[in-house]
């Protein structure tokens, strides 16, 4: 691989963009680069070998709704039906 300097363009993952886009090398560190801005929306971070960060956020709400099934998906159903007519008869009387 060709040596890469500062002021390079190279592919990086833009999590602003949320996709892979061209970038700018603007820090190298032991000939590494280091701190990257992505060409489209000019964000600066660290350079991360074209890799997407973890989604944490789609993580959780899996592991939320297993949880949920796992319990059990129909009495969290009925609990919403219920809470919903019982709004709609308090604000009638
Ligand atoms: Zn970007």
């Amino acid at each position: 691989m060709a040596e890469t300097r500062l002021g390079d363009e190279i592919d990086d993952y833009c999590v602003k963009c949320r996709r892979i886009t061209n970038h700018s090398v603007v820090s190298m560190v032991n000939r590494e680069p280091a701190k990257m801005r992505c060409r489209t929306c000019y964000n600066e971070h660290d350079y991360r070998r074209e890799e997407a960060p973890p989604k944490k956020d789609a993580k959780k709400e899996a592991l939320f709704k297993e949880v949920l099934s796992s319990i059990d998906p129909a009495a969290v159903e009925t609990e919403a039906a219920a809470q919903k007519s019982g709004k709609t008869r308090s604000k009638k009387s």
